[in-house]
């Protein structure tokens, strides 16, 4: 993966993608030269801030990847993935597409995801997002989900559409046996004609995930006072 990342010993990150030019910071800027030292070498901006030089993980370039649609949050994430198992050897398939986000972390995770995105516009950034992030087990396609999925035996079909009660035979089509389909959906009517509309699956649940960020600093160890607020509720179902 290309770039370094910068640590900054009182606690900022920087992904630096570019290490041909001089890094500019709030606090003054790390010269070229030093952005291409060995990991572990602690380097200055010009007004003398310093940070330890790494080389980027997957989570430092995920970070940066352009948005067109609105994202769903790691912590929708990671349950998604913890409660399915996905895993090495899971066939993914994700619509719509969006920002890519969901596709591209699924696809560090599984053996194979197929992205499905009905708007050029976003197909395009999508397009963009898995190539530079070297991701060559996703594909995107530029098709109405509900027209058809032409991946066969699937383990997991992600929605993250506004009408996803409208694509359920094309996921019940593909799936295994006992292969899931989850939904992701901002407000409680979708839920309901999502759940409603469930033919040929068992409904395991619908929950909703909060994460509280706190602030720790010497003795004012508080809950932030602005907070992540909703994002969205999660339903998950298996095929009969
Ligand atoms: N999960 C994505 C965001 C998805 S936003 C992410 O985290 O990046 C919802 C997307 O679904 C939009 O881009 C929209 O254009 C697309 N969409 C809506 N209906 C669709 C359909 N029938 N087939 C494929 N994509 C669809």
């Amino acid at each position: 993966m290309a770039g370094k990342v910068l640590f900054e010993h009182s606690g900022k990150k920087y992904y630096v993608k570019d290490t041909s030019q001089d890094y500019h910071t709030q606090y003054g800027f790390f010269k070229a030269a030093d952005l291409k030292k060995k990991p572990g070498t602690v380097i200055q901006t010009n007004t003398g801030v310093k940070a330890t030089i790494g080389n980027p993980f997957f989570a430092d370039i995920y970070r940066k990847i352009q948005r067109g649609a609105q994202i769903v949050p790691l912590k929708d994430l990671g349950v998604v993935i913890a409660k399915t198992g996905m895993g090495k050897d899971s066939i993914v398939v994700d619509a719509g597409s969006g920002s890519g986000a969901c596709a591209i972390f699924f696809a560090h995770v599984a053996k194979k995801v197929a992205t499905y995105e009905i708007r050029e516009d976003f197909y395009k950034i999508v397009k963009k997002n898995i190539e530079e992030m070297g991701m060559k087990n996703c594909a995107i396609k530029l098709k109405d989900v509900k027209l058809g999925i032409d991946e066969k035996n699937v383990d997991i079909v992600f929605y993250d559409l506004p009408d996803p009660w409208l694509a359920l035979e094309p996921a019940r089509k593909v799936l295994k046996v006992g292969g899931f389909l989850v939904s992701y959906s901002p407000t409680v009517p979708q839920v309901m004609d999502f759940v409603r509309a469930l033919d040929g699956f068992t409904i395991l649940e619908t929950i909703e995930i909060m994460e509280r960020q706190w602030e720790v600093a010497d003795r004012k160890v508080r809950p932030l006072s602005q907070q992540i607020g909703h994002s969205g509720f999660l339903t998950f179902a298996r095929k009969l």
